[in-house]
């Protein structure tokens, strides 16, 4: 019988984000295809060192060890071809990470695959792959460089997320790109008690919240660091309260950087909309971009991301 993963979440991952592969990709992008399957084939037996998000999903599956439940699913979605991908395996088993399931799919893009895996939130450092996932109606962001320094918890997952256009739809952002602050403000008042829409990353925090609900152990932690300010922070805490969901932490922060604030909690990892706040913070905590629209729906909003390479 297959595996229930209604009450799992499934993380899929790029080989790339979860290890450092730079080097390699600029062979391949320099070089091209066949260079870099030689480089990969040749070095097979060495080690990759940890990439941008490999603290998150080492953490998440020493959850499932922790909790000897089957919470957190990873699997690597890769364009490799399976033999260029058996380094990135060596490296998996080096680490000790319980990751069974793989896609390498030979250069085929990823969209289609991510279902089939039930995948509820997709990482890449690519941005045609992520922007293929959100085309597929899932979760999905793209990682910047890592920081230089970072030491993450040992005995909690700290995970913070921006509020419009990542956990809740982008509907009242507009109104304040549209009409101002005073009309972004006002609107809100109204509006408290009416919740926000569901945004892209709304069910990974409803997923996560059931998680973190298992145990009387604070071994999740969540924050909630926005740009908001009173008193437009109601609307979102009883946004929150509707969806039978808590957060840990809120942070309005009113147009101060975000940067302190997510130094001071030490987040695993970082989600946000806008390049202008999630550029910033990745120097600090490892951070992501999560891009709001389809491709066919119009980018008002979207700054580059971090880098659009293309990734194998
Ligand atoms: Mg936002």
């Amino acid at each position: 019988m297959p595996p229930d993963l209604t009450d799992t979440l499934v993380i899929g991952i790029s080989s790339r984000a979860l290890f450092d592969l730079e080097m390699e990709n600029r062979i391949f992008e320099e070089e091209g295809l066949n260079a870099y399957a030689d480089f990969q084939r040749d070095n097979e037996a060495r080690i990759l060192e940890p990439g941008t998000a490999f603290p998150l999903i080492e953490a998440f599956l020493k959850l499932n060890e922790k909790l000897k439940e089957h919470l957190v699913e990873v699997v690597i979605m890769s364009q490799n071809n399976p033999q260029t991908g058996l380094r990135v395996m060596n490296s998996i088993d080096f680490y000790n990470l319980s990751i069974t399931r793989a896609a390498f799919s030979g250069g085929q893009p990823l969209g289609p695959f991510l279902k089939a895996y039930s995948v509820d939130l997709y990482l890449s450092k690519n941005m045609e792959d992520v922007q293929d996932a959100v085309d597929h109606g899932i979760a999905s962001a793209q990682l910047y460089a890592p920081p230089e320094v970072f030491n993450p918890d040992a005995d909690e997952i700290r995970i913070a997320f921006d509020g419009d256009a990542v956990l809740f739809s982008e509907d009242s952002e507009v109104i304040y790109k549209q009409q101002g602050l005073d009309a972004f403000l006002e609107h809100e008042k109204v509006f408290a008690e009416l919740p926000l829409p569901e945004g892209p990353f709304g069910r990974v925090l409803k997923t996560l919240s059931r998680i973190k609900s298992l145990s009387d152990e604070k071994l999740v932690r969540i924050a909630l660091v926005t740009a908001r300010d009173r008193p437009a922070h109601e609307r979102v805490i009883l946004t929150l309260r509707s969806w039978g969901v808590t957060v840990d932490e809120a942070y309005f922060l009113g147009g101060l950087s975000k940067n302190q604030v997510l130094k001071a909690f030490n987040a695993h990892i970082f989600f946000d909309d806008q390049d202008k706040h999630a550029g910033p913070a990745s120097e600090i905590v490892p951070s992501a971009r999560v891009p709001y629209k389809t491709s066919s729906e119009l980018y008002d909003n979207d700054a580059p991301g971090p880098d659009t390479s293309a990734e194998k």
